[in-house]
This record gives C-alpha cells, sequence and structure tokens, in this order.
C-alpha cells in the first residue's frame, strides 16, 4: 500500500476538549474526528475507544480551535525583520529569501495556517507559496495579490515592486489581469492614498470610480475578489459603492454608519487592522516623519470606533495584522478584545471572519464535517484570555491538513 493511502486511513480524534467552532460555538467535553486530512465529525462526548488505525489524544480540558487566518499580511517587506545596522556586513540579496523561509515557519508555530497576502516585494509571496506546495519550505495556505494595482502615485515612490501602478480604466483592467496572469488569487487596489506615505494624502479617493468598476468587473467575472485599501471617507465609500468585496482599514467608517449597514447587508468584510494604527503612532514610531505619527495616533481612535459601529452594525469582521514579527497575529485579536469586541467575537474574526474575507467559507476557520483539518490545540481557554494564543508555551499542538506540524 503506498504511503499517502496508509497515512489518509488513520484517523485521529481529539477527545475530550473544549471545542470553539469559530462560528460562534463553545462545546465542552468533546471530541473531533480527523480522517486524513478533513474534519470528519464534532461532537459532544469525551469517551472514545482507540481501535485499528485509530490515535486517541485525550486533550483533558485543552482548548481546540480552528488554526488562525489572517486576512492582511505582508509576507515580505525589506528591512522590517531585522534591520540593517550602521557598519555590519552588506547582506547578499539572497537573504530575503531565507527570511521568506522563516517567516512561514513562524507563521505555522503560531497556528496561522491560512494568511491573505495583500502586497510583498518583488513577488516573493508569489515564490514562497509555490515554495510550500512544492514542500521546499513550511509555510501556511497563502493568498496572494501578487502586485497592488495602484494610481501612478507618491507610494508607487516608497513601495517600488509592490505597487503596479495603473491609470484609466482599460489599464486598471489590463493591471488586473497582469496579476491573474503570474497567479494572483485576488486583487488588492489602492482605493485611498496611504497613511505611510508623507505626500499622500489618505483622504480623497485615489483610483477613480471607472477605473475601480473596470477592476471590480475583471476580478468578479473570473470569479475572483478584490480587496481595496480604503482610509478617508470618500474613497471607502466608493470602494463599498463599487462592489469591492473587503475593506482593508477602513477606519473612517464610524462616520457614516449606512455605509457599515450596506457592507452588513451586501456581506462585504472588514479587515479593521488596529495593530498597523499602534505601529505608525507608538510600537514604531521612531521610523516615521513626526507628521505621520500624528495622523496615525488619530486614525487609530477612529479604527477603534469603526470596530464597534462595524459589530453593532453586523459587518463580518477579519483579523488582518499588518504588523510583524509574524507569529504575534494574534496581537491584533486581543486588540479587537480591548477596543470592545468579546473574546469568542474576535475569535470569530480570527477563525470564520477572516476565511470568509478570503473566500474560503467552509474550507477553512471553522470546525465541521469537511472542513480542513487546519487545528489549533491550546493549553488554557482564550475565552478567558486571548493571550494564550501569544504563548508559545501554550500552544500544545498545531495540526495542519491533519498533521502536527
Ligand atoms: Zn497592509
Amino acid at each position: 500500500m503506498p504511503a499517502a493511502e496508509r497515512i489518509d486511513r488513520v484517523q485521529l480524534v481529539l477527545a475530550n476538549a473544549r471545542v470553539l467552532d469559530g462560528v460562534g460555538g463553545a462545546l465542552e467535553r468533546a471530541t473531533v474526528r480527523i480522517e486524513g486530512q478533513r474534519v470528519a465529525e464534532v461532537g459532544r462526548g469525551a469517551d472514545v475507544t482507540p481501535g485499528p488505525g485509530i490515535e486517541v489524544i485525550d486533550l483533558a480540558g485543552k482548548t481546540v480551535l480552528p488554526a488562525l487566518v489572517d486576512a492582511h499580511v505582508h509576507l515580505s517587506a525589506y528591512d522590517v525583520l531585522l534591520p540593517p545596522k550602521r557598519g555590519e556586513e552588506p547582506r547578499t540579496p539572497a537573504l530575503r529569501y531565507f527570511e521568506l523561509a522563516h517567516t512561514g515557519r513562524a507563521l505555522l508555530e503560531a497556528g496561522v495556517l491560512t494568511v491573505r497576502d495583500v502586497g510583498s516585494m518583488d513577488d516573493h509571496a508569489l515564490h514562497l507559496r509555490q515554495a510550500v506546495e512544492l514542500g521546499l519550505a513550511d509555510g501556511p495556505r497563502i493568498l496572494t495579490c501578487a502586485r497592488i494595482v495602484s494610481a501612478t502615485s507618491p507610494g508607487c515612490r516608497i513601495f517600488g515592486t509592490m505597487y503596479r501602478a495603473a491609470d484609466g480604466a482599460d489599464e486598471a483592467r489590463k493591471a488586473a489581469r497582469e496579476q491573474f496572469m503570474v497567479g494572483a488569487d485576488f486583487i488588492k487596489v489602492m482605493a485611498t492614498g496611504a497613511r505611510s506615505v508623507v505626500l499622500e494624502d489618505p483622504e480623497p479617493p485615489q483610483l477613480t470610480r471607472a477605473e475601480l468598476e473596470a477592476i471590480v468587473d475583471e476580478a468578479h467575472r473570473l470569479g475572483k475578489r478584490v480587496a481595496a485599501h480604503a482610509e478617508g471617507l470618500a474613497g471607502t465609500r466608493l470602494a463599498i459603492e463599487v462592489g469591492v468585496d473587503t475593506i482593508e482599514h477602513g477606519l473612517s467608517l464610524h462616520r457614516e454608519p449606512a455605509l457599515l449597514e450596506r457592507m452588513a447587508a451586501a456581506g462585504q468584510v472588514l479587515v479593521p487592522t488596529l495593530s498597523t494604527f499602534h505601529d505608525v503612532s507608538e510600537d514604531h514610531a521612531e521610523k516615521y516623519p513626526c507628521a505621520l505619527v500624528e495622523q496615525a495616533k488619530r486614525q487609530r481612535e477612529e479604527a477603534y470606533l469603526t470596530l464597534v459601529a462595524a459589530s453593532q452594525a453586523g459587518v463580518t469582521i477579519a483579523l488582518g495584522f499588518d504588523s510583524h514579527p509574524p507569529g504575534r497575529n494574534a496581537l491584533e485579536l486581543v486588540r479587537m478584545a480591548n477596543g470592545g469586541l468579546s473574546t469568542m467575537e474576535a475569535i470569530v474574526a480570527g477563525t470564520s471572519g477572516a476565511a470568509t474575507a478570503c473566500g474560503l467559507d467552509g474550507e477553512v476557520g471553522c470546525i465541521a464535517p469537511g472542513v480542513h483539518a487546519d487545528l489549533l490545540v491550546l493549553d488554557g481557554d482564550p475565552l478567558a484570555d486571548l493571550r494564550v494564543l501569544l504563548d508559545p508555551a501554550r500552544i500544545h499542538l498545531v495540526l495542519q491538513a491533519g498533521r502536527a506540524v
């Protein structure tokens, strides 16, 4: 019998666990039965008898939840993980690939098994995705936009190969097609300027309605999704009106509750990225010009107001760390809870909410028959304190497609 077939026949049963299903449900003293790479059954009852081909792990009150999904990461952004020091040995460009491999591994160990890359330098996310698929590197399931479609703008000078500048509806459509040509899973657009670029005003729309409509039409016709970077209200409104699938940042939305209601009705997801505002306003403020730090302080306050308003309006909210180091992604969930979500709501954002953002509903981010057995076992109760997700000593087991990482 070939090895792959033999492995597929083994059942793994996680018994006697608290199970959080990722969509808001919790079961005590429950079991999760895994067959091959998928969840076969979830149920009450702690007693399972081992038999031929059945491995039982008694979790004695530990917590099983879906592996985390992060809907807003940048797998490669230069000089972030290990900023160069003056006078040190010049770094070979090849280090970037080791850095990528390190990122993949760090995400796995933290139980982040699906990420949506919303822009990387030099197509690095495409490279890591292929390396993981070929088994050359350890890493999560990766969705990537390839390059971000942006108007010709000051940000193009800052972010270089992370962007594809496009002007006019036809060129915007071509830019979207180019991303699919190289293997993009979805399209990311800059609906507004970026808070991290001095020469950009994040308030007005940057791409025009005609440009955005062309991109959304192109993506949706091909069954692909569109994510929109959206800070100021006018650009955010435009992105929502043309039908993008996810709003990234979206901090201004608290100013116009009707837009949140519209998002909820249309199933458009908000990825609040609270952590990025903490980065620019405090955690890494020394790296930014003063004007951007002051702007980020205001934006941080707005992002928290929008988080609560969006939750109350019934908008699906997704985890998007948009920060570093990789593996600390659950800090975003801690911040969501500090900002007013319940711990359960934060966990839903980090599992099924983010899966919805990725277009992977029912594939990952929940525990139900048929979903991928990407699971996280915690020694502790994240409903009582989400910080167990950030403590490597409390991460008891990570299962990727039913196998221990
Ligand atoms: Zn980002």
